[in-house]
């Protein structure tokens, strides 16, 4: 067993895969939240299953000097895209985040990644740890809060005005490639293509990523659904979402990109 399969096998270890990633080819994923599933949102698409804490307070959860040992341990980067910041929960919470990608990017020079629920981008330390990631997914997947909270399920003390000004403030002050993602959960109305259209203006991403819960959602957390890993069968129960069809999906992105000319990127139905 090499280094890499290695880590997809340890139930412990923060940097897992490589998994193959729809947007950004073979992802060699690093975890700065460990192993009690952690973040600000309790979406009701999670592949990790339900959120074991919920919370926006920051705080150190891996030490980066571990993220580093892993890491180092790998025998090679050659068959790795890029490296993404993700995992058990919402990257953001790490107090740490600065550090693990400058180290990631010493160690393996490859493009690093982190998706976010934009819930902290309204802090400065946050925007300012952003800047050493060469690409930043932030997630939005409702326009109005009704849909919002139904959808992300937020701690109770965040509001969708103060993450669309945070992504806003994020725009201004960033210069890697920043992308929207999107979970398509059902087909859009008119009014509601209509409204992501003029939020996505305001917004200036560089790409647009449409996403749809075409994977069971475990129930329970699931630590093996980190990144887009198949979760394992007889390892609990799962609910499968009702999914878009790719027609659907693919004629919003047409009207997407058409009227906003910003590329935007499609889950590839089949195989997400
Ligand atoms: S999908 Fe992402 S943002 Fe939503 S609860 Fe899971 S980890 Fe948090």
């Amino acid at each position: 067993m090499n280094a890499i399969e290695s880590a997809q096998n340890s139930h412990r270890s923060f940097v897992y895969g490589p998994v193959k990633s729809w947007r950004f080819g073979q992802s060699l994923g690093i975890d700065p939240i460990g192993e009690v599933s952690t973040c600000s949102f309790n979406c009701i698409y999670c592949q990790l299953g339900q959120m074991e804490v919920q919370t926006l307070q920051r705080q150190i959860f891996v030490p980066t000097s571990s993220i580093a040992e892993e890491l180092r341990s790998l025998a090679s980067y050659e068959q790795i895209d890029v490296v993404t910041i993700s995992g058990s929960g919402e990257p953001t919470l790490a107090l740490n985040l600065e550090e693990i990608l400058a180290i990631a990017k010493q160690l393996t020079r490859l493009p690093t990644i982190v998706l976010t629920n934009s819930t902290l981008l309204g802090d400065r330390m946050v925007r300012q740890a952003l800047r050493f990631a060469d690409i930043v997914a932030v997630k939005l997947d409702a326009i109005s809060s009704h849909q919002w909270q139904r959808i992300n399920r937020p701690v109770e003390t965040i509001n969708l005005p103060d993450i669309l000004a945070g992504i806003v403030k994020l725009r201004r002050e960033y210069s890697g490639t920043l992308a929207i993602q999107t979970m398509v959960l059902s087909p859009w109305t008119t009014e509601m293509l209509e409204d992501y259209i003029q939020l996505l203006q305001r917004l200036r991403p560089d790409e647009i990523h449409l996403n749809v819960p075409s994977r069971p959602r475990a129930l329970v957390r699931q630590l093996d659904a980190r990144g887009n890993n198949a979760v394992k069968s007889g390892c609990g129960d799962f609910r499968q979402l009702p999914c878009v069809s790719a027609d659907v999906l693919s004629i919003l992105a047409d009207a997407i990109q058409t009227t906003t000319k910003i590329p935007v990127r499609c889950v590839p139905i089949a195989l997400s």
